[in-house]
């Protein structure tokens, strides 16, 4: 196939263009480097079947010969990149997923949208199925994301239902691995570093809070598996693709803080506003449609990603 890939020099995105390289198809890549980084992809860009062009695809998209499949993971995606970028957030969802949309059906291609979590907000229900509506701020400082990507599915929605579109949305759940960047804020990245550096660890609120972190590795398995599943009334559905298990982010610091051997501090810091207090995707639909689960331990994918880190996150001092 010949894929269409938008942020793919991002943390996902640049995985993604690897794994399906791997796979034999051609891969075409999209972005405007405001998060991703051209440094994801170097290794990949004398490769025969890839093509990476700078272009910010709330533009109109522009791409010669025949399309397969377009992938729509352009946004930024970490709290702290979409509150720095606010209006580039709304607009890569709305804007973004209409030209991608619009780029698919011209060519008749195949579309997945990647969505996340946060469509949920701060839920309501834990774990969290599809069918569950999600409890969202469009006000708040994360409506920014968490109503972009609301948005962008109800237009694939559109698209797949007016246009008898083949169309897919995966909604992403917490990701970490190799190629998260040092600084982008998220938890994990965020302790990792801290750790290795002897810094004091920055947990929000009490700690209380949980998230469910999957490795990449699992993540872009169960997405391809999702590209790549035949057409059927359930495949156009949304579909979680994460880990269920569940942690606080006071057992994440501790477990960070015991395979870093770093004798760092925590040091407690303010809830950023509307911080969901749960969040655990519930996995039924994918593990039926796509018969995904992930397999990489949370010990496993942490050790990876320390190793990961070691080498670019010098320590201070
Ligand atoms: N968090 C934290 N310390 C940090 C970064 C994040 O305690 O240095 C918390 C944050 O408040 C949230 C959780 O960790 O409850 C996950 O945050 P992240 O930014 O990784 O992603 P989110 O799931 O909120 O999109």
């Amino acid at each position: 196939m010949r894929i269409v890939i938008t942020g793919g020099s991002g943390f996902l995105g640049s995985h993604l263009c690897e794994r399906l390289l791997a796979l034999g198809h051609e891969v075409v890549c999209l972005d405007n480097l405001i998060t991703g980084s051209v440094d994801n992809i170097a290794h990949l860009l004398g490769h025969e079947r890839f093509r990476f062009y700078k272009h910010d695809v709330t533009e109109y998209i522009f791409i010669a010969d025949n399309v397969d499949a377009v992938m729509h993971f352009a946004s930024p995606a970490s709290p702290r990149d979409y509150l720095e970028h606010p209006i580039k957030t709304l607009k890569v969802g709305a804007l973004g997923t209409h030209k991608t949309l619009g780029l698919a059906k011209d060519k008749g291609a195949r579309f997945l949208l990647a969505s996340t979590s946060e469509t949920y907000g701060d839920p309501l229900v834990n774990p969290q199925p599809e069918t569950y509506w999600g409890n969202v701020n469009p006000i708040g400082l994360r409506g920014v994301y968490d109503e972009a990507k609301r948005f962008a599915e109800a237009l694939t929605m559109a698209y797949h239902r007016s246009h008898g579109m083949d169309t897919r949305i995966v909604r992403i759940f917490n990701t970490y691995g190799p190629r998260m960047r040092p600084h982008d804020g998220r938890v994990v990245s965020n302790f990792i570093v801290q750790a290795l550096r002897r810094e004091p660890l920055t947990v929000y609120g009490t700690g209380a809070q949980t998230r469910s972190f999957c490795y990449v590795d699992d993540e872009i398995e169960g997405i391809v598996r999702l590209l790549l599943a035949p057409a059927s009334p359930g495949v156009h559905e949304p579909v979680n693709i994460g880990n269920p298990h569940e942690l606080t982010v006071m057992e994440i610091a501790r477990k960070v803080l015991d395979l870093t051997d770093s004798s760092s501090a925590i040091d407690f810091k303010p809830l950023p506003q509307d911080d969901p207090k749960v969040r655990r995707p519930d996995i039924t639909r994918a593990q039926k449609l796509l018969g995904w689960s992930p397999t990489v331990s949370l010990e496993e994918g942490l050790r990876r990603t320390i190793g990961y880190f070691r080498t670019r996150a010098a320590p201070a001092g």
